[in-house]
């Protein structure tokens, strides 16, 4: 006997002390079968797998180049950039980097998503807020295929980005403004 059925006989219009001594007398003779044990058990795991890849950000980890170099991050943001032309989506990709690592990689997914603000830029932000599990992206930059748009720049401004590259050899775009 399940739950919902206890529950269902239990709101049956009987006097209040019936209605409870009922229900006491279910309850406490209520035991779980086997199937109703593993069907709490699977669901418990579930859970318990979809709250860690929620702590975690995203789970797959990002492949370092073989060079931790500028040349080798804007070739990673033009591998971005060729991904999401593949995915039909706009020709712009960005990664974000700290203390020589990439941390955040971006494609643009305005067309994917339906969203006018994923671009390249903002998808690596996020990317790298959620991977390193804080608002704050201090001593990282920005590597894009193109130049940053404003809404872009101000985005790596509020993220606290300390500069932006953009390009291939990648060109120094100095510290992002709040236009
Ligand atoms: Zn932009």
């Amino acid at each position: 006997m399940g739950w919902l059925r206890l529950h269902a006989i239990a709101a049956r219009p009987l006097s209040f002390g019936r209605a409870v001594e009922r229900y006491w007398r279910m309850a406490t003779t209520y035991r779980p079968t086997r199937r109703s044990l593993l069907a709490s058990a699977m669901t418990a795991a579930l859970a318990a797998v979809a709250v860690r890849a929620h702590a975690q950000g995203s789970a797959t980890p990002i492949a370092q180049p073989r060079e931790a170099t500028p040349v080798a991050f804007a070739a990673r943001a033009q591998e971005m950039r060729r991904l999401a032309i593949e995915r039909g989506d706009q020709a712009y990709g960005a990664v974000v980097v700290r203390d020589g690592k990439i941390v955040g990689e971006g494609v643009s997914a305005v067309v994917t998503d339906r969203d006018p603000t994923a671009h390249a830029e903002m998808q690596a932000i996020r990317d790298a807020a959620r991977r390193l599990r804080t608002n704050d992206l201090s001593g990282c930059e920005m590597y894009g295929t193109s130049r940053a748009c404003p809404m872009c720049e101000a985005a790596a401004y509020w993220a606290r980005l300390r500069r932006m590259h953009s390009g291939e050899p990648p060109a120094d775009d100095g510290a992002p403004r709040l236009r």
